[in-house]
């Protein structure tokens, strides 16, 4: 049986959407899942005429629409924000090497600067050493910690007020179920912002906060975008990756569960009295951190003496055991702004 659009009433339906189960004609499909992003901009006021906003760009789907949809929007809707791409080489051999040449071309094809910042270059190590070092099970600590940093340090060189990043719905929901379920409720209370930091720090913001993964790769798939599809080489049977199985089984039920667990997050609120950790300054490179210094100086100090279990874990029981660092022995080049290194990023 033919179905025919129920947004334009007109066209033959080729789609249904994933987030709406509606039928739509693939330009209907584009408009909705292109004005829904947009409106979220609007509504949560992401962008001011005359920011610099760098994409964090890996070559995956997530981050290829979102460098295609952002410049289209910007012309469109002249939002009058400059765009660059920023991506991170972790140094992982046979993946991140073929992902960053995806980002060469889109660089190309839709015609932005891109700044490439590298793990080695940092700190000194590649995933490829640090795997061989920690194995397969923590890496992803190491990765995700350095990648925040790498990010913040990328955005400072580009001279951007701004990172955007391809974070989904479904990543976010998985976020606050994998909070809940280990009670972190500092994390809890901020997982589900849409922009996080203030005024005097780089803005970090997910303007797919509320699009479905399925729908981001229709759209790129029918687009036909030019994005980099493989797994991580080192990517572990991880706590993240059972979360994603028990959303997408209970997306297959109930399509909505993944607003509505983005929903119930942003409800949730600190009872009065709850501490948080006070944020300071890392005593080594001046990122922000609340303890006396960041997560990335001390899994590198742990890489460079030796002793890869150093920053796994509570950072002050791990320092008292394996004796504390000396202040000042900066590695990582001195950090000017002021993000946080309390989140590891995830990719
Ligand atoms: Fe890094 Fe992601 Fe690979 Fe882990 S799975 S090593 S966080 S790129
Ligand atoms: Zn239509
Ligand atoms: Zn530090």
């Amino acid at each position: 049986m033919v179905r025919t659009c129920v947004i334009c009433n007109k066209e033959r339906a080729i789609i249904k959407r994933p987030k709406t189960r509606q039928q739509a004609c693939r330009e209907c499909f584009y408009y909705v899942f292109e004005t829904e992003i947009h409106n979220t901009i609007i509504d949560s006021k992401l962008f001011n005429k005359g920011d610099k906003v760098a994409i964090a760009a890996s070559g995956g789907k997530d981050s290829t629409v979102l460098a295609y949809v952002l410049k289209l929007l910007n012309e469109r809707y002249q939002y009058g924000i400059e765009l660059f791409l920023l991506s991170i080489d972790e140094g992982i051999t046979g993946y991140r090497d073929d992902s960053l040449e995806t980002v060469k071309r889109n660089q190309q094809q839709y015609d932005l600067p891109l700044k490439i910042v590298s793990y080695s270059e940092l700190y000194g190590w590649n995933m490829d050493q640090i795997v061989k070092e920690v194995g397969l099970k923590n890496n992803c600590t190491f990765c995700g910690v350095f990648r925040r940093q790498a990010l913040d340090r990328g955005a400072v060189m580009l001279e951007v007020d701004h990172i955007v990043t391809g974070h989904n719905a479904d990543d976010i929901a998985e976020t606050v179920l994998m909070n809940i379920m280990r009670g972190d409720i500092a994390r809890l209370s901020r997982c589900t912002e849409i922009c996080t930091n203030g005024d005097e720090c780089i803005r970090r913001s997910k303007p797919f906060k509320y699009t479905y993964e399925k729908e981001i790769v229709m759209y790129a798939y029918f687009k036909k975008l030019d994005y980099f599809s493989t797994e991580c080489i080192y990517s572990p049977n991880s706590y993240r990756g059972h979360v994603r199985t028990f959303l997408k089984d209970l997306e297959g039920i109930r399509s909505i569960a993944i607003i509505d667990i983005i929903h119930s997050g942003e409800a949730f609120e600190l009872k009065k009295g709850v501490k948080l950790p006070i944020q300071g300054v890392c005593k080594r490179c001046g990122y922000i951190s609340s303890n006396e210094f960041c997560k990335a100086c001390v899994l590198l100090e742990g890489l460079n003496r030796g002793l890869p279990k150093l920053g796994i874990g509570k950072t002050n029981k791990m320092l008292k055991k394996y004796g504390n660092m000396p202040e000042g022995m900066a590695t990582i080049p001195k950090f000017m702004n002021k993000n946080s290194d309390s989140v590891s990023e995830q990719c």
